[in-house]
C-alpha cells in the first residue's frame, strides 16, 4: 500500500467515524425521548390506576340483579353515582384513553377503540 492510499484509507476511516458518532447522538437523544415519555406515561397510568379503584370497583360491587319498577331513594343515589362514573369515562375516552378492560389507561393511537365504544354503548 503507498503512501498515499494508506492516507486515503485513513481519511475514510476518520469519515466514517465522524457519521458513527453523529449517528450515536441522535440515538441518545431518543433515548432520553422515550425515558422521558416511559416516566410521563408511569406516573399516568398511576393516576389512571387510582382513579379505576375509585370508579369501576365501586359500580362493579353494586349488586347486579337490580328489580326493575322498584325505585327508591337509594337506588336513584345509586344510579346518580353509577352515572358520574359514566361521565368521568366518556370524558377519558374522549380525552384519548383507552377505558376497556383490555387496555384501560393507555393512550388510543389509532382512532376509535370498539372495546372501548362497545363499554361506553352498556
Ligand atoms: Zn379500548
Amino acid at each position: 500500500m503507498d503512501k498515499k492510499a494508506l492516507f486515503e484509507h485513513v481519511s475514510h476511516l476518520e469519515n466514517q467515524i465522524g457519521e458513527l458518532y453523529k449517528e450515536l447522538g441522535t440515538l441518545k437523544q431518543h433515548i432520553t425521548q422515550l425515558l422521558e415519555e416511559n416516566h410521563e406515561l408511569l406516573v399516568e397510568n398511576g393516576h389512571l390506576r387510582t382513579r379505576l379503584e375509585e370508579e369501576i370497583i365501586p359500580q362493579q360491587m353494586d349488586s347486579p340483579a337490580e328489580v326493575k319498577g322498584n325505585p327508591s331513594p337509594e337506588k336513584d343515589a345509586q344510579a346518580l353515582r353509577v352515572g358520574e362514573g359514566y361521565d368521568n369515562l366518556a370524558r377519558l375516552y374522549q380525552e384519548g384513553f383507552h377505558i376497556c378492560n383490555l387496555h384501560y389507561g393507555s393512550i388510543r393511537k389509532e382512532g376509535d377503540c370498539l372495546f372501548c365504544l362497545s363499554f361506553l354503548n352498556k
